[in-house]
């Protein structure tokens, strides 16, 4: 093999690029590979890649960071000459092995993004050595590409619509969440009709009456926009708002039985009661045998808070048994409610009536609380994660990469 292919091979560049060189920058402690398009392929609009004519020689010669080799960082180097571009007039051309307007090659892009994805924040920076701020414009592109080269709204029948706070909470993007494959479709800033709208836009008519099931909380602007784009839909309830309803009326029997148990010799209980607090929040199937403990003298000492417990555990088996069952046991559930002697949840009760319809709609079409519950989680975590990113099109990208299924392979390798 002669030494220009072994470089080819080695940055990733075989296709359509020449190696001319390789060089050693003393000052940027730096391998420099000089390259050049293949002679014979046409300028290329950056931005489009249609056939555009030469126009000058830009700002000469330019540099993109490559992948590591072995201890040293790599860079590709060659002309950017600027072509006339009959849609997007002068424009930088376009080249095999980077982005248009980019400083780095696909193989480094493809390779932060994987990275993004299944490493903490700090190893990618320190592994690739660049800002986590240039990650998050890195994977927005890497996902902006894959999006276009592929309809991401393909086969959309069940949908669900939800809001995520980010910055601590001080801002919202509007989600969505394709129901059968459990992927994140689609994100934008914004929770008010005007952003849900957009999405709709972007899903275009025919596709909107391909629509059978939209489910999300009880929003207004949710339930108004849903109506007015999707005639073919039935609204269901989102279980997972569902329970969360459940869950919080549960702290708060929790807070209030603490409040009561405060004063003198009340310290036992609360402290049993603090260790309660994730002992409630955990599935049962997910206790340790300290907090399965714990319940069991809550059991024993406060009665009213075990109810609240087993009415919300009562409630996450409605979403599991789903179907006609599903809404029998939920008539049942409303009953006990009432009669339970526990205001949080004879509010429930009502509150629940009153969205009777969309819940029932849930139960009977079979939605599952499971995938909404697993993207929501990893949705918070991943807004966590995104602090430091400039703009919340990155934080999408992030999810995207991660729950939507635009993950790329690491380069030279098969996807998994
Ligand atoms: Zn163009």
């Amino acid at each position: 093999m002669r030494s220009v292919r072994v470089w080819a091979r080695l940055l990733g560049v075989e296709k359509g690029v020449v190696v001319e060189g390789v060089d050693y920058d003393e000052d940027a402690d730096a391998l420099v590979v000089s390259v050049r398009p293949r002679r014979g392929s046409k300028g290329l609009c950056g931005r489009c890649g249609l056939e555009a004519p030469g126009f000058d020689q830009g700002r000469g010669r330019r540099r993109w960071r490559a992948l590591d080799l072995g201890e040293v960082k790599a860079y590709l180097e060659a002309d950017a000459p600027r072509v006339t571009c009959p849609v997007h007039g002068v424009v930088v051309a376009r080249v095999p092995w980077a982005r248009h307007d980019t400083g780095h090659t696909y193989a480094f892009d493809d390779t932060a993004a994987w990275l993004a994805t299944h490493c903490s924040k700090s190893a990618v920076g320190q592994l690739l050595r660049v800002a986590w701020r240039t990650v998050g414009e890195i994977i927005t592109r890497v996902v902006a590409d894959a999006r276009a080269a592929h309809d991401p709204f393909d086969g959309l029948r069940r949908i669900g619509i939800d809001e995520i706070s980010y910055k601590r909470g001080h801002r919202y993007l509007t989600v969505v969440v394709d129901h059968d494959s459990g992927r994140l479709v689609w994100a934008a800033p914004g929770r008010d009709k005007a952003t849900l709208r957009r999405f709709f836009d972007e899903l275009g008519e025919t596709r909107c009456a391909a629509v059978r099931l939209v489910s999300s909380d009880e929003a207004h602007w949710i339930d108004k926009v849903v109506k007015e784009r999707c005639p073919n839909a039935t609204r269901c309830a989102d279980p997972f708002h569902v329970v969360a309803w459940a869950s919080n009326a549960l702290d708060e029997v929790r807070r209030e039985v603490a409040k009561a148990t405060r004063g003198p010799g009340g310290k036992g209980h609360a402290q049993t009661l603090h260790r309660a607090r994730y002992a409630l929040w955990k599935n049962p199937e997910n206790l340790t045998e300290r907090q399965q403990r714990t319940l069991e003298e809550l059991l024993d000492t406060h009665h009213p808070l075990f109810v609240a417990y087993l009415l919300k555990e009562q409630l996450r088996l409605v979403f599991r048994t789903r179907g006609y069952a599903g809404v029998d046991l939920l008539d049942q559930w409303v009953d006990w409610a009432r009669e339970s002697g526990v205001p949080q949840f004879r509010d429930l009760a009502v509150t629940i009536t009153w969205h009777r319809d969309s819940i029932d709609a849930a139960l009977i079409h079979g939605l599952s609380n499971g995938r909404v519950e697993a993207v929501n989680t990893k949705l918070r975590l991943l807004t966590r994660i995104a602090f430091g990113f400039r703009s919340p099109d990155a934080l999408i990208a992030l999810a995207m990469l991660d729950l939507g299924g635009y993950c790329p392979p690491l380069p030279g390798r098969q996807a998994a």
